[in-house]
């Protein structure tokens, strides 16, 4: 399990702007995570299309893009994202 503030690090740390953590099953837009530097490392959800959250983005927060993460179950989807997230291999 991560939390909200080690996300945080890890973005500022890699100097991630967006995550984008899957595609829309149905017509394949990408579905993810906008992380805004201004003030202070904001998050807006971004669906990306109006399939299945509605088409606009919306203000986010880090406890969000982590239970996303927490919440997966799939060997497969944990991956990509530790991929993506490039943990220090410590904890
Ligand atoms: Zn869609």
């Amino acid at each position: 399990m991560k939390t909200a503030e080690q996300f945080r690090e890890q973005a500022i740390k890699l100097n991630l702007h967006y995550w984008e953590h899957h595609t829309c099953a149905i017509c394949g837009e990408p579905v993810g995570y906008y992380f805004f530097t201004c003030p202070n490392y904001e998050v807006i959800f971004d669906s990306g299309c109006g399939c299945s959250f509605g088409s606009n983005p919306r203000p986010s927060s880090w406890e969000d893009v982590a239970e996303f993460y927490n919440m997966q179950t799939s060997l497969d989807v944990i991956n990509k994202m530790d991929e993506f997230w490039k943990w220090e291999e410590t904890e």
